[in-house]
């Protein structure tokens, strides 16, 4: 039976990728930080609570990860832990660097000491592109993040190929865009359209602040993405990076008008153009290219953007029901 680690198990693609691991038979073990053992922090693993094994450690203390990890002797590691808020603002700057950086590189330190076999995988962001000048993107184009969050990203994906290059860590970074479903995080704007909508719907609120809504996203779905974050370990005999993308654009309009449709409500009654949400416009859409992805791993994404917001306005729909 294979054993798998997973930081960040308490997160929408920790528990999406602890599930879909729990099917194809591995020993799951998961970090969870000493403030997520509140049981309200752990709601989207509470279905396999019983069948995964959860560890509390802090990515900050080498020390503690090193014995982990000396304990634990994983066949694969999934690096999925940090502060992924990708907002422009940089007041938590340092914060964001300390978690996502120096947690990368302490994993990657205490895996090469003492459980060198082990694969890695980072979870990279397309906000390494930032404000790119070409699209769509590919493993190839220059990284220019415009985000202590995608620089963050820039350094954790550098830190992979020293520990590849350098000490030959079956390590890589999958450049995961945009992905979304029920558990995502209510601060994400996706979620946030869909909840609010909800929420309208309901009575419970009476309008919905945004930026712009032209801006346009490549929206993939969370359970698509573990799928391939475990084939980057799996098919290929050597570790590469892989942009893991669906290769197609929508704007935050087309999914206000599919949320809101989804209610029968028309969203322009009820949006408020916030300059505070306004984000500045890029040149060139974020896109992800997967071929490398396709050809190589034979992943592709399989739920439609539509299906997906679909499916998180029902989730929506029956939670905030319940509330009432
Ligand atoms: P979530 O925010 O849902 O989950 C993040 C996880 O990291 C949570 O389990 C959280 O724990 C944990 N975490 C945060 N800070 C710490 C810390 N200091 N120590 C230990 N654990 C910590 O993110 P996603 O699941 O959506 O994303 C997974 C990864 O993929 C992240 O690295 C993200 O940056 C990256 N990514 C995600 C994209 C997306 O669209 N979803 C796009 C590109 C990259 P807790 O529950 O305690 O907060």
């Amino acid at each position: 039976m294979k054993k798998a680690f997973i930081t960040g198990i308490s997160g929408q693609d920790g528990s999406y990728l602890a599930e879909y691991l729990l099917g194809l038979g591995y020993e799951v073990h998961g970090l969870i930080r000493p403030a997520s053992r509140k049981d309200d922090a752990l709601w989207r693993i509470e279905s396999i609570r019983d069948q995964v094994k959860l560890h509390i450690a802090d990515l900050g203390n080498s020390q503690q990860l090193e014995s982990l990890v000396r304990t634990l002797q994983p066949d694969e590691c999934y690096h999925l832990a940090a502060k992924s808020f990708a907002g422009i603002a940089t007041g938590d700057g340092a914060a964001i660097l300390q978690v996502n950086v120096n947690g990368t590189r302490h994993l990657l330190s205490a895996l090469n000491s003492v459980a060198p076999e082990c694969r890695f995988f980072f979870a990279g962001s397309s906000e390494i592109f930032g404000a790119a000048e070409v699209a769509p993107q590919t493993e190839t184009t220059p990284f220019h993040p415009r985000s202590v969050y995608g620089e963050s990203k820039v350094k954790g994906h550098e830190l992979v190929h020293q520990y590849r290059d350098q000490h030959q860590l079956f390590a890589c970074t999958g450049i995961l865009y945009n992905h979304e479903s029920p558990r995502r995080g209510f601060r994400f704007v996706t979620r946030k359209i869909t909840s609010t909508a909800v929420k309208i719907k309901l009575g419970l609120e009476f309008e919905l602040r945004l930026g712009n809504i032209e801006a346009e996203r490549d929206w993939g779905f969370a359970g698509d993405t573990v799928t391939a974050m475990h084939a980057c370990l799996n098919n290929v005999e050597a570790p590469e990076d892989f942009v893991i993308a669906t290769g197609l654009t929508h704007t935050v309009g087309e999914l206000l008008a599919l949320a809101f449709g989804e209610l029968d409500l028309n969203y322009e009654s009820y949006l408020v153009i916030d300059p505070d949400f306004v984000r500045p416009k890029e040149a060139v859409p974020l896109v992800g290219d997967a071929s490398r992805a396709k050809l190589k791993l034979g992943w592709q994404p399989r739920k439609t953007f539509e299906d997906m917001i679909r499916e998180m306005v029902l989730s929506d729909l029956d939670y905030f029901s319940h509330l009432l």
